[in-house]
């Protein structure tokens, strides 16, 4: 606060507007929780009648950050200045000085006097002019309140800015953390970097932003992408080609964000070929912010750039965002690239798994083959062969014939799963009967269950895939069977669509007295490799049964659904159009 100067400010006139200088100093209280220009309004008029003013004229100009400029005037009506008056007064020169001058009031041809007085707010030049008609004016003690005033105000208003920016801040911390969130959701490499890009773009202010990144490709290759916002990709035919200039290089490397309110007045701009400078069809650059994009390890990912053709665009605050936005953007860029390199891992083991399944089958079927060829020939023989052994070969059979349809249904969800067409083999095929071979064969593994098929159908026959039904059938019945480790009645009911019925399809139902499914896990177990927390270590399975049953019968334009509570058997529903 100004200090009285004892000798100039006598003590007479200092009682007389001690009343004066109390209220003076209530203002902060007064002035709490308003704007800048509010404070501002608020103060010309207490010093417009507190010194008896004819005229007054504040302004903060240019605003510190976190502040518009603020330029606001005060008259006594009819009393008042022309309004150009004050725009002929040159700035007061130095801070904290207060300067009385005469003028003359062009209109009147009277004198005025003017009290000017400059203060600094948050570092931005805050001046204060007073004028009156009075030729004393300022009195000592109208000085000294002029001071006391003005300082107030700049004390509330730096309140007001520092409050403003701490709410400022917190929102910026917010945007940038929502916005982090959404890039977080985003695992596509390229579509991430477009929307790391727009998001840097609008919250910087830039009129067109691009953000540089490496990628692994599928061969496991570096490639060097980039992403634009607010200009056309046409507009940088040789953007690639930039990254070695000096003024790139450095944010290239990772070094430091670069913050130039005119690039062009930089001396690393415009020194290198071909264009010695922007390419024709790039739009005019002056504000310039360049941001790397790196990780916590300190891995630079990539770097965004960002200009307007305005110069000076770029604030404090807008670097602030954009490094804020930078580090979310390296979390969900490592992410989104952790996520590739597992997808890539998954196709190639896919790969394996179906070149391994496939190189499998022709040995089993010769397997096959031989043992079928063994049993006709033992038929014939005279004496007829041991019963042992012609049991054996069957069951070398039988098991040969089940290896290979797992081997199919493995090859059937690889071939899926790497995006492979199917091609469904339709034939006519009476479900029913499907049914009664795929149970006769199921009772045979096991002596504990009770396996019968429950129809009023004798045939019920659509164009389907025979033998992948006949694997779905088989699928769910020996998981009937194997998730019944007590045993019981499992039940095959097949039914016909009603007469009037709207969509023509058989059902198929599998019910099972067995340990169920938990809640939890029935949205699930169609997934691949999914398993019930009940089932997993300690019922033997893989958890791709279920998901080759789906595909087939969506194939077929049907539905699966399972009904089930753990402890309590599961019943799975399988819709076939015919
Ligand atoms: P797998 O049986 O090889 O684990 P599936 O894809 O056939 O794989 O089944 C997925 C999971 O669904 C099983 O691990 C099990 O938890 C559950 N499940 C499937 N069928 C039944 C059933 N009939 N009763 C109880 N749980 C079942």
């Amino acid at each position: 606060m100004a200090s009285v100067n004892h000798d100039s400010v006598d003590q007479w006139s200092l009682r007389g507007h001690l009343s004066d200088l109390t209220a003076v100093l209530a203002l902060p209280a007064m002035w709490k929780g308003r704007d800048p220009r509010d404070v501002t309004i608020s103060m010309l008029d207490v010093l417009g009648r507190l010194l008896r003013l004819d005229d007054a004229r504040a302004r903060l100009s240019p605003p510190p950050d976190g502040c518009p400029a603020v330029e606001e005037s005060w008259s006594d009506g009819a009393a008042g200045f022309p309004a150009d008056l004050f725009d002929h007064l040159d700035d007061v020169p130095s801070d904290e000085a207060l300067i009385a001058t005469s003028t003359v009031d062009p209109r009147r041809g009277t004198p005025v006097r003017i009290a000017a007085v400059r203060w600094r707010i948050l570092g931005a030049p805050w001046q204060v002019w007073a004028g009156s008609r009075r030729l004393d004016f300022p009195t000592d003690p109208e000085r000294f309140l002029l001071r006391v005033t003005v300082e107030q105000a700049a004390l509330a208003i730096e309140t007001a800015i520092l409050l403003g920016r701490g709410k400022e801040a917190r929102a910026e911390l917010e945007t940038v953390h929502r916005i982090g969130q959404a890039l977080v959701a985003e695992l596509d490499l390229e579509k991430l970097a477009q929307r790391i890009t727009d998001a840097a773009t609008a919250l910087s202010g830039a009129r067109i932003g691009s953000f540089f990144y490496n990628v692994v490709d599928e061969r496991g290759e570096s490639l060097a992408l980039y992403t634009l916002s607010g200009a056309p990709r046409s507009s940088f035919p040789d953007l690639p080609m930039t990254r070695n200039t000096p003024l790139f290089a450095p944010t290239f490397r990772g070094e430091a964000i670069i913050r130039l309110d005119d690039v062009r007045q930089d001396p690393r701009y415009a020194q290198n070929p071909p264009y010695h400078g922007l390419p024709p069809n790039h739009p005019p650059v002056a504000s310039y912010l360049a941001v790397p994009v790196i990780t916590r390890s300190g891995e630079v990912l990539g770097s965004l750039f960002f200009g307007h053709p305005a110069p000076a665009v770029f604030t404090e605050r807008s670097e602030r965002i954009v490094a804020g936005l930078a580090a979310q953007a390296a979390i969900a860029l490592d992410n989104a690239r952790l996520y590739e390199k597992a997808r890539r891992d998954i196709r190639a083991r896919d790969e394996f798994l179906g070149a391994v399944a496939h190189d499998l089958r022709t040995p089993l079927t010769s397997i096959k083959g031989n043992a079928q060829m063994m049993r006709h020939h033992a038929s014939r023989l005279s004496p007829p062969l041991d019963n042992h052994l012609v049991a054996s070969l069957e069951r070398i059979e039988r098991t040969t014939t089940k290896m290979a349809a797992l081997i199919d249904e493995l090859l059937d969800v690889e071939r899926i799963e790497l995006g492979q067409p199917i091609e469904l083999e339709r034939s006519p095929t009476d479900l029913v009967a499907l049914a009664r071979r795929v149970v006769a064969e199921q009772q045979l593994t096991t002596r504990r269950h009770q396996i019968r098929v429950e129809t009023a159908e004798n045939a019920l026959t659509g164009r389907w895939d025979r033998s992948r039904l006949e694997r779905v059938l088989d699928n769910l019945l020996s998981n009937a069977v194997k998730y019944s480790p007590n045993g019981g009645e499992i039940v095959v009911s097949i039914t016909a669509p009603l007469a009037h019925a709207e969509i023509a399809e058989a059902v198929l139902a599998v019910r099972d007295p067995g340990i169920g499914i938990p809640t939890r896990d029935l949205p699930h177990i169609f997934e691949r490799f999914y398993r019930a927390a009940n089932a997993a270590g300690r019922i033997v399975g893989a958890g791709l049964g279920l998901t080759g049953v789906q595909r087939i019968i969506r194939l077929h334009g049907g539905s699966v659904s399972v009904d089930s509570r753990e402890g309590a058997g599961s019943t799975f529903t399988v819709r076939l159009p015919l």
